[in-house]
């Protein structure tokens, strides 16, 4: 069987920045399972994916627009302190929630100043090469529920 759309594949990964610092690995978890070609991945990710088979191993580049963009300057915003009133410790690496005319998103603070706060909307793989090393380890059909979901139960996957 090889990879095509509404496979569940499983997937060991070890993800890298172009340092070689490994941002992500399934390494000392169970294998990531995913619904083949219905958004589960990264698109950069599912398209080198596709018609390979068990056992496989792949390198994997990604490039930002195919991962998790371009860094957007424009979403790194100075707000005003006393937002942040009632947050107690406000430290550079805090992760909020904010809500935007796009919907909700996690915004990152970037820089605490005494009377403002510098928050970064992009995502923190924004503007990043992604490499992976992936290996496939399992592929299989999936079924009736899971296409209907979108995504893939039980190991590796959704657990509801
Ligand atoms: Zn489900």
């Amino acid at each position: 069987m090889k990879i095509a759309k509404d496979k569940v594949v499983s997937i060991e990964y070890t993800l890298r920045d172009d340092a070689g610092t490994i941002i992500d690995t399934s390494e000392g978890r169970e294998p990531l399972a995913y619904l083949h070609g219905n958004g589960n991945l990264i698109p950069g990710l599912e398209a080198q994916l596709e018609g390979h088979g068990v056992d496989e191993t792949l390198k994997v580049a990604v490039a930002p627009a195919d991962g998790y963009g371009e860094f957007d300057a424009s979403q790194v915003i100075d707000v005003p302190r006393s937002q942040f009133t009632g947050v107690p410790d406000l430290a550079v690496g805090m992760q909020f929630t904010a809500s935007g005319p796009e919907g909700q998103r996690i915004v990152t603070i970037t820089k605490v100043g005494l009377e403002t706060v510098t928050v970064d909307g992009n995502h923190p793989l924004a503007g990043q090469t992604l490499n992976f090393d992936v290996k496939i380890v399992g592929i299989r059909e999936a079924s009736a529920d899971e296409l209907s979901h979108g995504h893939v139960h039980g190991a590796g996957g959704h657990h509801h």
